[in-house]
């Protein structure tokens, strides 16, 4: 697409502002790993790209909005937690929590936000306490249909498990709840409970509108030691994308230093679906019923305006009803002649139409092949594989 200069301008200026603000945002988060142990970004993520990073240095993901988002979400509330809180013993941001799982396993996390009450010694019964927040700002959190949402409420706690937010960061969430126990079990707390909430900020789906909420989300269950253990053998034995976006967007991937040939992404089929979604699903359908009823209402409304006014009237200064127009047929042959390739950003194909479109242009090129051996056909159409949503009918 051309664009004019000031545009052009004003666009690479908005880019590099992008990249300081991202390097500012990532850069001086400082996070350490002590020799060996891994982060659990790592562990979810393939396992060939962490024996890549070891050999190539570290993979690095450059700007990214989602995850940019998130960290401004985080400093936006970071300063102000010893205030808020000021019964909390220690307040910590980013705190490298190091934790050996076993002789061979070792991790280091990073929660955002660890907060910790001390016991009360005038109290045996009374448990020392922690609490675990990790941010997140995900595009878009959906909700199931019975979602009870104030208009004017910006605050949901998702006790009822309503809103649905990415299973990585929940997986994420029960990963450092169960390690931040095992960590106090090591070190003499054993006491002390461990509560650990996914704080969201982002756009929902509430009852077919959008409006912007914050969510606390509490994770109640946690894995053992052995079950972590178990997670990292999976991985070691398992090596390759764990999401479909990882090789397309991996450094040392066939779009990255090409050290690596990709591995097909095995998918992530869901085992058990829970009965929220699939009020969802239904629900949804149900919309898509309605706005085909609306949509027929509107086509039938239109077709009786249309032979009620038979010319046009002035309502409150706006012309309605037949009013002159222009409409244009565009000769796309004498176009081409002009303009060339550049014709081609003002056009789009129709889904409709796109097989027949295919179709001729194999016959055409057949045609010529049988008329001209030495004509070599250009290749039209390149077939990728992809993903597509669907939500039929239940
Ligand atoms: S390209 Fe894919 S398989 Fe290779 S290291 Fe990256 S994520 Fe793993």
């Amino acid at each position: 697409m051309q664009l004019n200069p000031v545009t052009k301008g004003v666009l690479e200026g908005l880019k590099k502002i992008h990249e300081i603000v991202h390097n500012d945002l990532v850069g001086n988060r400082g996070l350490t790993y002590k020799n060996g142990s891994i982060g659990i970004t790592t562990l979810l993520g393939c396992h060939k790209k962490y024996e890549f990073s070891k050999e190539f240095g570290r993979h690095e993901t450059g700007p990214n909005i989602t995850i940019d988002d998130g960290y401004m979400f985080e400093n936006m509330f970071g300063p102000h937690f010893q205030k808020a809180f000021p019964k909390a013993e220690t307040v910590h941001h980013d705190p490298d929590i190091h934790v050996t799982l076993d002789d061979r396993y070792e991790i280091t996390m990073h929660p955002d936000f660890l907060l910790e009450w001390a016991g009360k010694p005038e109290d045996p019964n009374y448990k020392p306490f922690s609490v675990i927040l990790e941010f997140k700002c995900p595009i878009i959190l959906t909700t199931s249909y019975s979602f009870d949402y104030k208009a004017d409420q910006d605050w949901y706690v998702d006790v009822k498990d309503e809103v649905h937010v990415d299973p990585k960061y929940l997986l994420q969430a029960k990963i450092q709840k169960s390690l931040m126990e095992i960590y106090y079990q090591d070190n003499d707390q054993p006491n002390r409970r461990v509560f650990q909430y996914v704080v969201g900020k982002s756009t929902a789906i509430v009852q077919s509108k959008f409006k912007k909420i914050f969510v606390l989300k509490p994770i109640i269950e946690s894995f053992t030691r052995r079950e972590l253990v178990e997670m990292f053998i999976d991985w070691e034995k398992n090596p390759g994308p764990r999401a479909g976006y990882e090789c397309p967007g991996c450094n040392f991937g066939p779009n990255g230093t090409k050290v690596c040939e990709g591995m097909p992404y095995k998918g992530d089929a869901i085992k058990n679906i829970d009965e929220d979604t699939l009020d969802l699903i239904r629900r949804q359908n149900e919309v898509k019923a309605e706005l085909e009823l609306l949509k027929q209402e509107h086509d039938n409304i239109e077709t009786t305006l249309k032979k009620k006014i038979s010319g046009n009237f002035k309502h409150k200064g706006k012309k309605v009803g037949w009013v002159d127009s222009t409409y244009s047929t565009v000769n796309l042959k004498e176009a081409y002649k002009l303009m060339g390739d550049e014709l081609f950003d003002f056009l789009s194909i129709k889904s409709k139409t796109r097989d027949s479109m295919f179709n001729t242009i194999n016959k055409r090129q057949a045609e010529e092949k049988a008329s001209n051996p030495d004509y070599i056909p250009v290749q039209i159409e390149e077939k990728k594989k992809g993903r597509r949503f669907e939500t039929p009918k239940l």
